[in-house]
């Protein structure tokens, strides 16, 4: 057996690759009826030829469906864990290339490699950035290449036999209604999985896995408080159950204290709910402030979705009554080629920009929020995909996985022109937001008065409304 450090060697960079995950279903709490389905999955993987003489084969793919955060990877690296075998993780994104041909043999490469480490598992998270339904919704471009890499997909789960030595393919999407229905079929991945968000029992479960490693007065305290804190957070996952009892360990620190105590845990839940991570519908009270906040971080988007109209992807409408980290703005779903230059990359980070923009204008700089925050977190990555993986500018004629991969003086490199991507990006933002200064407030009142805009009403505003000239800036 080859060692799977050479891997990294090979052309299969973007792959990870762990001889032993080293999770186990115990890290893994609530929803105990997943681990009993998977446990058997496991001991069919382990005693594979006592099984094949009962005619008991091991499914080909197991597909894992449900929200962000509510432990699909981990379970995944807990069945490689408990199995023994080795682990090939990528993400279904980066199939999803510029070049033709390319996914396709992204996806040989993987199967490739789990294959010469058989048994293993392959683990392809957000298995929708390639599976989806061919012919249908093309968000984010390169429709005929990913159509390529979801073909050798299927090439590649038919093509091996289940008495072989096995490669169990784990599949994770949380768009399990937008997947190519030939994925799902017998043979492909044949056992479909919900992982839904934890009950009040789960989340009282799973706190307690997290609070493993932590200081608490006493266990009695421990459990009181933990029961406490799993009453209050319906509706949370895992992923942000973990980072409450994170966070309450930071504070611990800070305050010097001995032990994680109720201020702490109830201080950490704030901070956890007043991050809009949960990607819920929030019909709750909007405060006043958030709702203005939202309303021109709205109309901001408007107006550049006027300015830069995506290409093939018309807006519909928007509103300001649910809280979410990204624009609430909808877009409808396209079909077909499409067909994305260069200046449409760039005028993508150019309106991804907005919502920080208008903050700083209206609210000044000491007063931004976590709409600022995430703005600029998606400008940014906008900006490097641009930088690191088209081969379009400067940086390049070459794809990187990621920022990680690069060698100091390229990672400076990046630094440099990312910060003249954003400059320029800020900067022109700006320059369209004062032109049309008076859209924004217009589309902005509606907002506060009705709640909700068509996309049509925008498009008459952005266009009867008073523009004041502004100095041209360019890239
Ligand atoms: P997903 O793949 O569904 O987006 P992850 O597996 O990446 O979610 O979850 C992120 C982290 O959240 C995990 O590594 C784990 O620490 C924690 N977590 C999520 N769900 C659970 C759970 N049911 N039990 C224990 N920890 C969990």
């Amino acid at each position: 057996r080859q060692a799977l450090g050479s891997l990294g060697k090979s052309r299969a960079k973007f792959i990870s690759a762990e001889e032993r995950t080293g999770v186990t279903f115990d890290d893994f709490a609530g929803q105990e009826y997943i681990k009993r389905e998977l446990q058997e999955i496991v001991r069919i993987l382990k005693n594979d030829e006592e099984f094949q003489d009962k005619g008991i084969y091991c499914p080909k793919g197991v597909l894992l469906h449900g929200p962000p955060g509510t432990g699909k990877t981990l379970l995944a690296k807990a069945i490689a864990g408990e199995a023994g075998l080795p682990f090939f993780a990528v993400n279904g994104t980066d199939f999803v290339e510029m070049f033709v041909g390319v996914a396709a043999s992204r996806v040989k490469d993987l199967f490739g490699n789990a294959r010469s480490f058989a048994p293993s598992i392959i683990f392809i998270d957000e298995i929708d950035a390639i599976g989806s339904k061919r012919g249908g919704p093309d968000i984010g471009g390169g429709g005929a290449e990913r159509e390529q890499g979801l073909l050798q997909i299927l090439t590649e789960l038919d093509g091996f036999k289940v008495s072989t030595a096995q490669v169990l393919v784990i599949g994770a999407t949380n768009r399990l209604d937008i997947l190519d229905p030939a994925l799902l079929r017998k043979g492909r991945f044949d056992k479909i999985i919900r992982v839904g968000l934890p009950s009040k029992d789960g989340r009282f479960a799973i706190l307690k896995v997290h609070a493993r490693n932590k200081f608490f007065r006493s266990e009695e305290e421990k459990e009181i408080l933990l029961k406490e804190i799993a009453e209050l957070t319906e509706d949370f996952t895992g992923a942000e159950l973990q980072n409450i009892l994170n966070e309450a360990g930071i504070l611990t620190a800070r305050k010097d204290l001995g032990y994680i105590g109720r201020d702490e845990l109830l201080e950490a839940l704030k901070r956890q709910k007043g991050t809009f991570e949960t990607g819920q519908e929030d019909s709750t009270e909007i405060p006043e402030e958030l709702k203005l906040r939202l309303a021109y971080r709205e109309a901001a988007v408007a107006v550049l979705a006027c300015y830069f109209p995506e290409p093939h992807r018309p807006f519909v409408e928007t509103d300001i009554n649910s809280i979410r980290s990204q624009p609430n703005m909808r877009y409808t779903d396209i079909s077909g080629q499409v067909f994305a230059r260069k200046s449409d990359y760039i005028n993508s980070i150019v309106r991804a920009c907005a919502p920080r923009v208008i903050e700083e204008e209206m609210f000044g700089i000491d007063n931004l929020c976590w709409i600022s925050a995430k703005a600029t977190l998606e400008a940014s990555r906008r900006a490097e995909f641009l930088i690191l993986q088209t081969g379009m500018t400067a940086f390049g004629k070459a794809y990187y996985k990621n920022q990680s991969d690069l060698v100091p003086n390229l990672a400076m490199k990046l630094e440099a022109l990312r910060d003249e991507y954003m400059r320029y990006a800020t900067e022109k933002c700006s320059s369209v937001l004062n032109e049309y200064q008076s859209a924004v407030e217009t589309i902005t009142d509606i907002l506060l008065e009705k709640g909700q805009i068509k996309a049509e009403e925008i498009w008459q505003i952005y266009k009867s409304s008073p523009r004041v000239a502004q100095p041209s800036v360019s890239p």
